[in-house]
């Protein structure tokens, strides 16, 4: 656990009571300060209680008259589309508003430094997609590199919790827009933007405020190097933002668009090849086209981002590619499940938009997609659009017929995912891909995104074991 920094004898206040809220209220009292929770579902409390917390309705008059800051939870929506009634109170009263990442930094800067030969440093990547698996594999390389390293914030632990670091240590925070939008104090020494498209714009005000909660990450602390992907406008705009000028290697640029040139320090991804140049000269290349945890040209902004930042803390190219390697993905993420006769079996549950689905598709060839679910706003266009390289898909969900009905390639009516599955291997040749990409949300049947890729890692372990007997 990091305690808490510089409150210390001061009342601070908790609101919302979930994972990282108890978690900045207990490194709150190991930092000699009195967290004061609350949280509207008394379930939420009881658990705060059973810990030994003091709730308090914050929304109650008065509540603020001696407290030092509001701890806001990611999940409260503090100002859009409404504002938050005990955010209102806080701010009304001359409350400072902070969130559990701006704690974070807080506390993490003001360690013992003189302790350390290397001082620990930390790593962290916010944007639209591929953060978590952009996080993940900077973890892994620097595992691979045997350096120490800890994974943290949107995936992995709460930020509070991490252990106190070691010397050398790099810690990997991946941060949400919700998490960047309230951070007071938001220092990396690495900052990482894989992409920007639209989303949570009800959250932000529309894509002008989401972009900003997102930039805060490089304009509040100024970190040392940051990682641009260039792709949108937007990444563009703020890689030109924080630079001097073309050859100030501050900023790397990162596409998987197109060749990156100039003076400057950059690394894209160009028909299934990594490059990185430098000062007009190229420093490595890597061949992605047999990294099987990282698949498709979104896996490949992935894999540049990552790479960026490994590079920006020290690691040779040759241990990263070797990392790349042994990459397993992260589950429901494009994900090899299996293999059998042939044909791969690949689950991207995540792929709970026609975006993400869109990605996927372009990812692989000889289809045959599970797809289907609690459909989205804004209809299948994007993803009839990418399906060039299905053979057939194959639907689940409880309105399995609507969805089928809209999608452009010949589709067959499943329900369940058994059903799907069944009906994909019984069609499948060898060199087929049957790739779960649902392009819809899961709970029409599921609790989750996970319980879903579960059960269709299930159904495909079935399918295999009863094949080899
Ligand atoms: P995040 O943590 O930002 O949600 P994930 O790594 O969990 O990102 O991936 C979420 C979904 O987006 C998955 O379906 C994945 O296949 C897809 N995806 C991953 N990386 C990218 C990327 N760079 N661009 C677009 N889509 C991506």
């Amino acid at each position: 656990m990091i305690p808490v920094r510089g409150l210390s004898g001061a009342k601070v206040a908790v609101l919302g009571l979930g994972r990282s809220g108890l978690s900045a209220a207990r490194a709150l009292a190991e930092g000699q300060s009195t967290p004061i929770c609350w949280d509207d579902n008394p379930e939420a409390r009881a658990r705060a209680e059973a810990e030994g917390f003091a709730c308090l309705d914050l929304k109650k008059h008065g509540a603020f008259d001696d407290i030092a800051r509001l701890i806001v939870s990611p999940g409260i929506p503090h100002l859009y589309p409404a504002p938050n009634p005990v955010v209102a109170a806080a701010l009304a009263a001359g409350v400072p508003v902070d969130n559990d990442i701006g704690l974070f930094f807080q506390s993490f800067a003001t360690q013992e430094w003189s302790a350390f030969d290397t001082t620990p440093r930390v790593i962290a990547v916010t944007g639209s997609n591929g953060k978590s698996t952009t996080s993940a594999l900077i973890h892994h390389i620097m595992e691979s590199a045997g350096r120490p390293c800890q994974l943290a914030g949107n995936i992995g632990r709460g930020v509070l919790d991490i252990d106190t670091p070691h010397d050398g240590e790099i810690v990997v925070l991946e941060l949400s827009s919700y998490q960047t939008d309230l951070a007071r104090s938001l220092t990396p020494d690495v900052a990482v933007f894989t992409n920007l498209t639209p989303d949570h714009l009800d959250r932000h005000a529309g894509m002008g405020g989401y972009f900003a909660a997102k930039r805060r990450l490089f304009a509040e602390g100024g970190p040392d190097r940051a990682v641009i992907g260039v792709d949108e406008n937007e990444g563009l705009y703020l890689a030109g933002q924080l630079s001097e000028g073309a050859s100030d290697d501050r900023v790397i640029r990162v596409s998987v668009q197109g060749k990156l040139s100039g003076p400057g320090w950059c690394v894209f991804a160009r028909k299934g090849f990594l490059v990185e140049q430098r000062k007009g000269r190229q420093v490595a290349s890597i061949d992605l086209r047999n990294v099987s945890g990282l698949p498709g040209a979104h896996n490949h902004q992935n894999a540049c981002a990552a790479y960026a930042a490994s590079r920006a803390v020290g690691v040779a190219p040759k241990v990263i590619e070797a990392a790349f390697h042994s990459f397993a993905g992260l589950p429901h993420r494009s994900q090899l499940i299996g293999e059998h006769d042939g044909i791969r079996f690949v689950n991207d549950s995540k792929a709970t938009n026609v975006d993400s689905a869109a990605k996927a598709l372009a990812a692989f060839d000889n289809i045959r997609w599970i797809c289907g679910g609690l459909q989205k706003e804004g209809g299948l266009e994007a993803v009839n659009a990418a399906a060039a390289k299905v053979r057939k898909a194959y639907v689940i969900g409880r309105e399995a017929a609507n969805f089928a009905m809209q999608l452009d390639v010949d589709a067959q009516v499943c329900g369940t995912m058994q059903a799907a599955v069944e009906a994909a291997v019984s069609d499948a040749e060898a060199g087929d891909v049957v790739l779960l990409a649902p392009a819809a949300a899961s709970f029409d049947q599921y609790d989750s995104f996970e319980r879903r890729g579960e059960d269709f890692a299930a159904a495909v372990a079935r399918h295999i074991k009863s094949a080899q007997q």
